[in-house]
């Protein structure tokens, strides 16, 4: 296996979000250390990291690639289903669950 995303601090919420995202384009992704966090504490150098089948790498990245493409170009947004004014980084509306149309 090997790894496509380490994280930068121990509650990345990036990490899950690109495995869901791997997951949608059929790759299966492990997250590797995280468990420790929960176990033990904090432990230095054991950020949590997303791992993927040898045969999955190189479609993983380019999969990755695109997304981090498609962050830098995102705009804030206004939720369809209750109007309110979210930051780009959001892609679920925090007032009502909605998901983000665009
Ligand atoms: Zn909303």
């Amino acid at each position: 296996m090997k790894c496509v995303y380490k994280s930068n601090d121990l509650y990345d919420p990036t990490l899950q979000q690109l495995k869901e995202r791997l997951e949608q384009v059929a790759i299966i992704p492990i997250i590797r250390n995280e468990y420790i966090v929960g176990a033990y504490g904090q432990l230095p150098g054991q950020l949590p990291e997303l791992w993927v089948n040898d045969n999955d790498f190189a479609k993983a990245i380019d999969h990755l690639k695109n997304l981090q493409t498609q962050a830098k170009n995102l705009k804030s947004w206004i939720c369809e289903s209750c109007g309110t004014h979210l930051e780009k980084q959001f892609m679920i509306c925090w007032h009502c669950d909605s998901n983000r149309s665009t």
